[in-house]
């Protein structure tokens, strides 16, 4: 299956209402999205059957389309049961799941006027974003030159295509050196989050984590958040100097794709999965899974 592009795969797509056959899920080249990144999507994923923390994903892509100035032509429900007849559909009950919402082909040009607003579901089996190897070892981050830019210059806050050229670039500098991933900083110079998942580091059983002003608002990292309240870690959401990563002992990535991920490096600094990452990591889990 992995090695299948993703085009040729066998399966159900949900699309504009109609559920079709895998590859005829097609759009044309002269689709608005493709030249102008007029789209948004989500990643969620369904474990024992149900999608975790669906209405907030759910949420998500109409906060993100709504920055993008789109409006997704369903309601909020009809999305939810979708994602769950597109999963039934293909017959699968841990999966991945991707959400996309995009400009069509009606008109060419930057106005989007007379543009159709399209939605589509797709749902595939993804068992591990990084490899097992890597996770067990804890990932290997370099610095990207990359930075995370001022919400006042780009729609960052959604999740949308056109926030992920650098975070592409970023990955494929940091696999092309060896690397499993990169951390860009924000465009003030402070630590951001990595090409897809957001960063945490803990000190003196403390968890620290950028706060939300040019990161994504993951679900993960709310999740994690959440947790971590419970266990009654105190939880500091700020501006982290890159030089401050010195000063933590344990560092992790948190994702739809990435779960709960330990880092054993990110650049000059150095990290151990400690007891505090792997609780974090075995709650989450349990969690997921309905444990
Ligand atoms: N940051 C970026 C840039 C991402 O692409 C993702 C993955 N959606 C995340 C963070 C993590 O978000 P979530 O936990 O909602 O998957």
């Amino acid at each position: 299956m992995q090695d299948i592009p993703f085009d040729q795969r066998d399966g159900w797509i949900w699309v504009d209402g109609k559920t079709v056959p895998w590859k005829d899920a097609k759009v044309h080249v002269l689709t608005h999205a493709l030249h102008y990144a007029s789209s948004v999507f989500e990643g969620q994923r369904a474990y024992n059957g149900k999608i975790f923390k669906l209405e907030d994903h759910t949420d998500r892509l109409y906060r993100s389309a709504d920055i993008l100035g789109m409006e997704i032509p369903w309601t909020k429900d009809q999305i939810n049961e979708a994602c769950y007849e597109n999963l039934a559909k293909n017959e699968l009950v841990d999966a991945y799941q991707r959400p996309v919402v995009w400009r069509g082909a009606e008109k060419m040009g930057l106005s989007v006027k007379g543009t159709e607003i399209h939605v589509a579901i797709a749902t595939w089996s993804w068992p591990s974003y990084f490899s097992p190897e890597a996770r067990l070892k804890g990932l290997r981050l370099c610095m990207s030159n990359w930075r995370r830019p001022d919400p006042m210059t780009a729609p960052i806050l959604a999740k949308s295509a056109a926030n992920y050229p650098i975070g592409c670039l970023s990955k494929d500098e940091a696999e092309n050196r060896g690397y499993d991933d990169a951390l860009l900083l924000d465009w003030e110079g402070y630590v951001g989050e990595a090409s897809g998942a957001n960063i945490f580091f803990i000190k003196n059983g403390e968890l620290h984590t950028p706060s939300l002003k040019c990161v994504l608002a993951g679900i993960t990292r709310a999740t994690v958040i959440e947790i971590a309240r419970e266990k009654g870690m105190k939880i500091c959401e700020r501006n982290i100097r890159p030089e401050e990563m010195g000063d933590f002992d344990q560092a992790f990535l948190t994702g739809t794709a990435a779960e709960v991920t330990p880092l054993s490096e990110v650049g000059d600094f150095r990290f151990k999965a400690g007891e505090e990452t792997i609780d974090l990591m075995n709650s989450y889990d349990a969690l997921v899974r309905g444990k």
